[in-house]
């Protein structure tokens, strides 16, 4: 086997920035040439995030190839700017399903199914797929949760084991902890670092690495003490401080030779580490001064992750249009038609991103309207665009009784319904073919386009003829499924809606067309 394996686990605390830290070595081993692929352990026992709320667990991210997963594959995308697949996902539930069906098929030939071997085996079989399917170099498989989680211990067993399959030089273990900073004695603390790494060695995996995020930099006597205790060499002592831009961290840990050491680690010999459109990307986004107001209308504003990919594209369109967007999100159920223009008069553009279910519709209609009428630049994604044509056939076209059946299961005119196989959700990449002279072709600039869905209902095209003689125009077609993808206004400066997500396609150094014309357009407001 000639892929090398890279394991990120975390301790101490969530939320320190491991997926962040894995996605900055990937952007770093690409920048050597590397081919680099990622993978998500996620310990919960959902198959998919697919049914989780995004209030509790984030956006759901979608991949090409159709997979629900979680929102950190849109970190790791953003970053190494790969497209991953369902190879890069894997939960205990799905862990699980595949171990149950196999039992139920009488493939373990009468054996008593046990955690060790069967569903270890499961996960290191994980492991050699994404391998096989990605053809990578290196694979950075991030586990998810703390160690010390009852709920990881069989992916932290698995890829104990997984040494000993194939071998020292072919893994390396990177584990991720938080080194507090008690303000009132001006220290930073060490110990718990050293219990995390206890605990991980009581699991029987040293780590070669160790990444420490703090809010003041280590000095050498706590570099010393950190590397002695967990015993790791004291250049493998890396910090991580915190940055002011996200896609600063790579070249943070660059400058402790982070690449350098793995690279060694594994007998890698590869190009020099060439930063150049990196440190100029950050560089630009630090120069960033004048700034657009974007206001995010949803139903899941109460947790900043549901939209994380839409608030990320927002940003990286502000980088190519060299502004700094300020995206606020403000909830539907504060917004009426009354208070609509108060709530978002001081904006230079609105964007309504995807959404599920009936709660909180009013405040996005009327924030739709006022966007319409007022000539507010509009991007309505998935939800969005199915919103915007229910706004423009009540109170354009007059048809007051236009929904959704998704809102109003017995609509008088099911503008928007079911797809016409059942309710079974339309999920990754499909093909749009874009209408010529069309806002949308010019912005692409091609008349097909490739982009990623995750939606049940659709536009019913019975009611296509309602719109013949309005300014709304279908700017956008999957041809073989006879899906209308995109919509827009010919009578508004910026009015347009996608049924796809194209927040997911979003990179910081290659933004999204969409979302650059829609900050453009708000930027000449
Ligand atoms: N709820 C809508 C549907 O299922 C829109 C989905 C979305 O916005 N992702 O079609």
């Amino acid at each position: 086997m000639d892929t090398k394996f890279i394991f990120v686990t975390g301790g101490v605390a969530s939320s320190l920035g491991k997926g962040i830290n894995a996605s900055s070595i990937g952007r770093l081993l690409k920048c050597r040439g590397l081919k680099v692929f990622m993978q998500k352990f996620d310990p919960y026992i959902n198959v998919d995030p697919g049914n989780m709320s995004p209030l509790q667990h984030g956006e759901v991210f979608v991949t090409d190839d159709g997979a629900e997963t979680d929102l950190d594959l849109g970190h790791y995308e953003r970053f190494i700017d790969e497209n991953l697949n369902k190879y890069s996902s894997v939960t205990t539930g799905k862990v699980y399903l595949r171990v149950i069906n196999k039992e139920r098929n009488r493939q373990y030939n009468g054996a008593t199914v046990q955690v060790i071997p069967h569903v270890t085996d499961e996960i290191k079989q994980a492991l050699h797929d994404v391998a096989k399917y990605s053809g990578a170099d290196v694979v950075i498989t991030e586990i998810g949760g703390t160690v010390g989680d009852i709920e990881s211990l069989p992916f932290l067993e698995a890829i104990r084991q997984f040494r000993r399959d194939i071998g020292y030089k072919n893994t390396m273990y990177i584990h991720n902890t938080l080194v507090p900073y008690i303000a009132a004695s001006q220290e930073l603390k060490t110990k718990p670092t050293q219990h995390s790494v206890k605990e991980l060695r009581s699991l029987g995996i040293n780590p070669d690495l160790i990444i420490l995020r703090t809010e003041q930099p280590l000095n050498d006597s706590q570099r010393d003490k950190i590397a002695l205790f967990c015993d790791v060499k004291k250049e493998c002592v890396i910090e991580a401080l915190d940055c002011e831009v996200l896609y600063e961290v790579p070249l943070m840990l660059a400058e402790q030779n982070i690449d350098e050491l793995i690279c060694k680690h594994f007998g890698l010999e590869t190009q020099p580490l060439d930063l150049t459109m990196w440190v100029k990307m950050v560089e630009g986004i630090k120069g960033l001064k004048e700034k657009v107001r974007i206001a995010l209308v949803g139903k899941y504003v109460a947790l900043k992750d549901a939209y994380l990919s839409v608030y990320e594209a927002l940003k990286h369109a502000g980088y190519a249009n060299g502004v700094d967007v300020v995206t606020e999100a403000i909830d539907s159920g504060e917004i009426n038609e009354h208070n609509a223009e108060e709530k978002l008069k001081g904006f230079q553009g609105i964007i309504v991103p995807g959404g599920f279910g009936e709660r909180n519709i009013p405040g996005i209609l009327a924030s739709i309207k006022y966007a319409r009428e007022q000539k507010i630049p509009y991007l309505g994604i998935c939800f969005g665009m199915q919103l915007a044509l229910i706004e423009f056939a009540q109170n354009v076209l007059g048809l007051k009784g236009a929904n959704s059946t998704e809102l109003d299961k017995d609509a008088e005119l099911p503008l928007i319904d079911l797809k016409e196989n059942g309710d079974s959700m339309r999920l990754g990449l499909y093909a749009c073919s874009l209408l010529p002279g069309s806002k949308a072709q010019a912005i692409y600039g091609k008349d097909e386009i490739y982009e990623r869905h995750r939606h049940r209902y659709e536009f019913n095209q019975k009611y296509l003829s309602l719109f013949a003689d309005s300014s709304l125009v279908f700017s956008g077609l999957n041809e073989k499924e006879n899906i209308i993808e995109m919509i827009e206004l010919n009578d508004h400066p910026f009015f347009l809606a996608c049924q796809f997500h194209p927040e997911f396609l979003s990179r910081p150094n290659r933004e999204h067309p969409l979302f650059r014309a829609f900050i453009n357009a708000a930027l000449s407001r």
